[in-house]
């Protein structure tokens, strides 16, 4: 008898399962915000990526509605086809006034940004050079464009210097990927050497800056500002679904640059534009990143107290480094971390377990946003009691 084709997806379901790897959705009811109702329990909100507690806003709701009252609910098309509205170029004008560059593009999410982009900008004469924690979108990214791609160790420039001497000359393009912040361990790049190696052999260099844009830098420009990079000649691409509460993704640079991803970005040109409400809650949420840098400070202040609190209560968590309001405590297990997870939401805590493949080690992903209150950090601390409950927190 013939073997059904699709039996193997039950058996790989069971081997997910075993390895305590399954994931699945569990429903959020109302406005985001510091706390949310989770499946009907109203919980502290530690799982977000709305930093700046703009998503639930009632200035982005108003523009949104605006816009979708003015412009319909669908963009209808392509940008270059149907789907153009003056709503989409004051965003990008917005966002390169942001980052201080001379122009950007807006695509459809983060994700579709970074695929657009590097198949843009290199193929299979060419080399990428990846750290080993990047993002998902830049990986796959990479591994579309056709080009040769070597990762290094996380953050290594070391290595990096020595990969880029051994392989740089046996290629026409060269490419670093990174992100800024990475996303599931709150560290940064090592921006200044990154450049500074780009330069020296001659390669392009792209960031992203998902968890960098509206948290980082004076003016929430992102990590590029922090370092004091604003102005120098790169890729820089981001969200517009993370501190600025929408959803969207965005590269900005030259002005080459962008119009030569307008005529060669696939993501870009075959898919519909960004629809007016998204478009219009974005650019509402720049000039709020811009006009309030107090929200910026609260969420600093917010990390900070976290810290302190950590240091002095809870010294045996396994606490990775972090200069982000993305703080990950380690656990040896997905079993223990999975563990950790529900004694967290059984003390009305709303944080995340994080296991491979997604990261190399398991752990609980907390995100800090401006909108939480000292009660609610101080809670996630008592919460975070795992040696009374008999967890091995050890590595
Ligand atoms: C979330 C994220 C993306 C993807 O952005 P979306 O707009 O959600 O598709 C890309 N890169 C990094 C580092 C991210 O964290």
């Amino acid at each position: 008898m013939l073997r059904n084709p699709y039996a193997w997806i039950e058996e790989s379901l069971t081997t997910i399962h075993r390895a305590d790897w399954y994931r699945s959705v569990q429903t959020i009811h109302g406005l985001p915000g510091a706390t949310v109702l989770l499946e009907g329990q109203e919980v502290i909100n530690f799982a977000s990526n709305d930093y700046l507690g703009l998503a639930g806003d009632e200035r982005m709701i108003a523009a949104s509605t605006a816009a979708i009252q003015e412009f319909g609910t669908g963009s209808t098309g392509s940008r270059l086809l149907s789907g153009h509205r003056e709503l989409h170029r004051d965003l990008e004008v917005a966002i390169a006034s942001l980052k201080q560059t001379e122009d950007a593009v807006v695509f459809s999410s983060g994700y579709l940004a970074n695929i657009g982009t590097i198949t843009a900008v290199v193929g299979k004469r060419d080399l990428i050079l990846s750290d080993q924690y990047n993002h998902s979108s830049l990986k796959n990214g990479a591994i579309l464009s056709g080009a040769t791609v070597i990762e290094y160790p996380h953050c290594d420039v070391t290595t990096l210097l020595t990969q880029l001497s051994q392989q740089r000359q046996n290629y026409r393009r060269c490419l670093i990927i990174t992100d800024s912040v990475f996303s599931m361990d709150g560290d940064l790049c090592p921006l200044p050497t990154l450049l500074q190696l780009a330069e020296e052999f001659s390669c392009m260099l792209l960031i992203d800056e998902a968890h960098g844009t509206g948290v980082l830098g004076k003016t929430g420009a992102g990590c590029v500002e922090h370092f004091g990079c604003t102005g120098k000649q790169f890729i820089q691409m981001g969200t517009l679904s993370k501190a600025l509460g929408s959803l969207g993704g965005y590269v900005a640079g030259s002005a080459t640059l962008i119009d030569f991803l307008r005529n060669r970005a696939p993501s870009w040109i075959y898919t519909t534009a960004l629809s007016p409400g998204d478009t219009a809650a974005a650019l509402a949420a720049i000039n709020i990143v811009q006009c309030e840098p107090q929200r910026r400070a609260q969420l600093w202040r917010n990390v900070n107290y976290l810290k302190d609190l950590l240091v002095q209560h809870r010294p045996n968590l396994q606490l990775l480094q972090s200069e982000s309001p993305i703080l990950c405590i380690q656990f040896p297990s997905a079993a223990e971390a999975l563990k950790a997870g529900k004694h967290l939401r059984s003390a009305g805590i709303f944080a995340p377990a994080i296991r491979p493949p997604t990261v190399p080690t398991s752990r609980i992903r907390i995100s800090v946003m401006t909108t939480h209150e000292g009660v609610h950090i101080q809670k996630l601390v008592d919460a975070l009691n795992f040696e009374s409950t008999g967890f091995a927190v050890q590595l």
